[in-house]
């Protein structure tokens, strides 16, 4: 059934009606098929021309299959696929540097997705950044990336994506808040004793959202909002003590703007992340998209909001000091954290034990330094290493799909 208004045009394209081509980075993960979906709906002013995956090649056949991209990539090399395919970690630096794409979408999950993103920004394309980690581990090579290349990052990021909105065309200077919103979790109403005993499975039945195993693990630590703010710091030049974080269960409100005259503006949806991939595929434009069900107020009630229990979620105060502190300590907080909810997911950890880890990497290797791309990788190796070696050291390398750090 149609839900387009009366009067509304069935058919509109971006500025100058030029179909821009797209790199889907992380195709096969749940950002990935999102974007895939939305552009499917969208094939009037987007063809996919790139795909790479880390190792379902299944599932990336398929969506080569759909979408007749002209690059394939896959990073692992392993198993059967087709000919034409480049494999090996480099993929992601070619498909998003290919002339003929204008919008990258980074949906790769980690701080393996920052090469692309900084070859991306100064090849002068558009970055629609789901992999925060990437402005997390080196925010500020990236925000030069974009301005020596001319490249913009437009976050996917559902938070971001808000603020993005209700900001407009204002100024950085105009904001004298920015309030993001967290679902809580899956653990909200737990007891401390009870995250002690958090099991894999706890973790991974989040309430709001569905999303890939490492992010749903970092929303239940709330080491996702700690994310977050650094990204909102990087993206809006918003100092760190005008970011705070609220719970909203519902996850309806995705995130509040408070302007300095007073004036607060929310933007709000249903839980979906179509809706910031579209939008980031289009911004500052508009596209008439019927793929997700109207928003009813009546059914999104009651809408709420609770403090944090910051003290019982440690890892919110720890990535924001690591914020505040600058230099390495972002990077490693982000490696740690990727390792320590590597090795939860292994049942190697226990879930408080990954802000515990954390929290001894951040100790450890404070003041590393952080001016290059390879002083931010060496921050990030020591920093898993260190989160490996407390672990017992019996782990090996294994990290998130197989050591791949940044
Ligand atoms: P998934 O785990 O579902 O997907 C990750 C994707 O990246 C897959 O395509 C995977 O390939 C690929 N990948 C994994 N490791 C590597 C690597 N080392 N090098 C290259 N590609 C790799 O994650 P999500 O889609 O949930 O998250 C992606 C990013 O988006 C994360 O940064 C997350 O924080 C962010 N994000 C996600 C949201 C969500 O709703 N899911 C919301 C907001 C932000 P393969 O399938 O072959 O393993
Ligand atoms: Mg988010």
């Amino acid at each position: 059934m149609s839900r387009r208004i009366p009067g509304a045009p069935a058919v509109r394209h971006l500025a100058g009606a030029r179909i821009r081509g797209v790199a889907v980075l992380g195709s096969t993960g749940s950002i990935g098929t999102t974007a895939l979906r939305v552009l499917e709906r969208q094939r009037a002013s987007f063809r996919v021309d790139a795909l790479t995956a880390y190792g379902n090649a299944l599932l990336l056949e398929d969506q080569a299959g759909r979408f007749s991209p002209a690059y394939v990539g896959l990073v692992q090399n392993g198993g059967t696929y087709p000919a034409e395919w480049q494999v090996g970690p480099e993929c992601l630096v070619t498909a998003a540097t290919l002339p003929s794409v204008d919008i990258v979408v980074n949906a790769v999950v980690g701080a393996a997705g920052l090469d692309a993103t900084l070859a991306a920004l100064r090849a002068g394309k558009r970055v629609a950044l789901a992999n925060k980690e990437t402005l997390v581990t080196a925010g500020e090579l990236v925000t030069a990336a974009a301005t020596s290349g001319g490249g913009e990052i437009v976050p996917v990021d559902s938070e971001h994506s808000a603020i993005l909105q209700c900001l407009g065309r204002r100024p950085a200077s105009d904001i004298r808040r920015l309030i993001l919103t967290a679902s809580g979790g899956p653990f909200r109403g737990w007891s401390r004793d009870q995250l002690e005993r958090a099991t894999v499975a706890d973790a991974l039945r989040h309430p709001t959202w569905s999303m890939g195993r490492k992010i749903t693990v970092d929303s239940a630590t709330l080491a996702n909002k700690a994310l977050e703010v650094i990204e909102a710091h990087y993206l809006f030049g918003v100092p760190y003590d005008r970011i705070e974080v609220v719970v909203h269960p519902q996850s309806v409100v995705h995130s509040f703007v408070e302007f300095i005259d007073g004036n607060v503006l929310a933007q709000v949806g249903m839980p979906t992340m179509e809706l910031p991939v579209l939008y980031a595929l289009t911004h500052p434009e508009r596209l008439p998209d019927d793929g997700v069900p109207p928003f009813d107020p009546v059914t999104a009630s009651p809408l709420t909001f609770e403090r944090v229990r910051v003290d019982d979620f440690p890892a919110l105060a720890l990535g924001m000091a690591a914020g505040r502190a600058g230099g390495a300590a972002p990077a490693i907080f982000n490696a740690a954290n990727e390792q320590a909810v590597a090795l939860f997911l292994e049942g190697l950890m226990t879930f408080a034990g990954i802000a515990r880890a954390i929290e001894s990497a951040l100790g450890s290797l404070a003041g590393l330094p952080a001016g290059d791309r390879q002083a931010l990788k060496a921050a990030d190796t020591a920093a898993r290493a260190h989160v490996r070696q407390r672990a017992g050291g019996a782990v090996g390398a294994s990290a998130i799909q197989g050591g791949a750090g940044c």
